[in-house]
């Protein structure tokens, strides 16, 4: 028999947490003093906590819950595999079924000259297995200097140490000593936070701050240079949608440059900038592409490396084996999720869906929220967005002390029965594709009640 879920009471896992689970991006003493929030269950869009709260989610967890909670498919799915086969590896020339199916799917959806994927259990393991074959590649192709990356401030690309030193979060490199050796950053293309006062237009500004890579390119040397790694739209860093002029510019520089160009798909892909990928969306050609999340809507822990035929045909024929892996490379119960995810979204034509009708709409929704006297830009692409907070509208002043605003909007949002993110003070969304019009509404109206009450608790 299944064991009942909620067992003891919330003060009980309060208690039992404070004393023994060290919580990822969460001050302790902090968390201890207010007690976590338990969740005990999920259904389509909606979470349910121990105390009986039902809060739309409008992160989909951690950007990742693409189709929705509770799909029994991928529960049948998974339930499945671990009856046939809980467990095995993927190295030393050994593979399974859904293994096999999953790679081939996966490669079918991606943009035609990526046609392998390496399996990771994360994204940060993605971007680690993106720095060590990168360095491959160019030692095979007797180029054993092109060693150092390009990455973006306030970039996002995981925790592990090259994760964190890929991105661009100063808080996190004030930890640990990071980023290390040969990781350099250059500026974010973002519009609203350091754009609009430059008397730029948007065009202008996103081709400035590409030309930035030329320049570090410059300075570094195009034969020190591995790659450039970047989110397609930046997410944790505040869902900066760049200029359309921003990404054609960054192609035509790596190309130029000979610069490998890896785009980290793990929040953009699957479905949530409108394609398949953000790279799609945007007409970026990556080399590598590094994927998790919405691979399997976080089901089962999975996250790949996407490879091009220019980087996996070199490797592969030149270095023989790639000296590279994890025990769960291409674990039978994350592929088997995938595969299940990934036929959802096929037949439910989801991707179609965030592109061609609830995208749209729910962007005109967001959209309307820029009339709100605290809200001074509300910006969203697929079903990814951000509402800017200031404290004037005209001209725009931003709050001092950037987060203690935010912070507190978060919290107004979860007691107000909606999941939104504070990324200082730039709120930002990213809901569930499966996301109904009246779940829509509903979201919008909830931020706006948020708002409305962050007016008041600030007057
Ligand atoms: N890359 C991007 C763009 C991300 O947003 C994240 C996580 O949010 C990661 C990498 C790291 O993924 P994970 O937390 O699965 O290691």
């Amino acid at each position: 028999m299944t064991a009942p879920v909620n067992l003891r009471s919330t003060e009980d896992y309060r208690k039992m947490d404070a004393a023994h689970h060290w919580h990822p991006f969460t001050d302790t003493a902090e968390l201890n003093a207010k007690g976590a929030r338990v969740f005990t269950g999920a259904e389509g869009v909606w979470l349910r906590d121990s105390e009986g709260n039902r809060i739309l989610d409008g992160m989909a967890g951690l950007w990742c819950v693409a189709v929705g909670y509770g799909r029994p498919e991928i529960v049948e799915a998974v339930t499945r595999q671990l009856q046939d086969l809980p467990y095995y590896n993927t190295f030393f020339q050994c593979t399974h079924p859904s293994a096999a199916e999953f790679a081939e799917a996966v490669t079918a959806v991606a943009p035609a000259h990526l046609n392998r994927v390496f399996f990771t259990n994360s994204g940060s393991e993605s971007n680690d297995t993106v720095f060590r074959l990168a360095r491959v590649y160019w030692d095979c192709m007797d180029k054993p200097s092109k060693k150092q990356f390009i990455a973006r401030r306030n970039g996002y690309h995981g925790s592990t140490v090259v994760g964190a030193s890929f991105g661009g979060m100063s808080a996190m490199h004030g930890q640990s000593d990071l980023p290390i050796e040969g990781i350099h950053h250059i500026g974010q293309p973002y519009w609203f936070g350091e754009g609009r006062e430059t008397g730029m237009t948007p065009d202008e500004f996103g081709r400035a701050r590409a030309r930035e890579l030329e320049d570090k390119i410059r300075e570094v040397g195009a034969d020190n240079i591995a790659a450039f790694i970047a989110e397609p739209i930046q997410g944790a860093g505040g869902v900066v949608i760049p200029p359309a002029s921003y990404w054609p510019e960054i192609s035509r520089i790596c190309r130029k440059h000979d610069i490998l160009l890896v785009a980290d798909e793990v929040i953009c892909g699957f479905g949530r900038t409108g394609n398949w990928f953000g790279s799609d969306t945007f007409g970026i050609e990556p080399d590598l592409m590094s994927i998790a999340k919405g691979m399997t809507s976080g089901y089962v822990p999975m996250g790949g490396v996407m490879i091009s035929d220019r980087v996996a045909d070199v490797v592969i024929a030149k270095a023989g084996e790639f000296y590279h892996g994890y025990t769960y490379s291409g674990h039978p119960a994350a592929c088997a999720a995938g595969l299940a995810n990934l036929r959802i979204m096929q037949e439910e034509k989801l991707v179609e869906r965030v592109r061609d009708d609830i995208g749209p709409y729910m962007q005109a929704k967001w959209a309307s929220l820029g009339d709100h006297p605290l809200i001074g830009e509300a910006r969203m692409t697929g079903l990814i967005g951000a509402a800017e907070l200031v404290r004037r509208k005209e001209p725009i002043e931003r709050f001092p002390d950037a987060g203690t605003t935010g912070t507190l909007c978060r919290n107004l949002s979860v007691e107000n029965g909606l999941v939104m993110r504070a990324v200082g003070d730039t709120m930002v969304i990213a809901p569930p594709l499966v996301i109904s019009r009246e779940e829509c509404d509903e979201l919008v109206a909830r931020a706006r009640k948020t708002f409305d009450r962050l007016a008041d608790h600030l007057t």
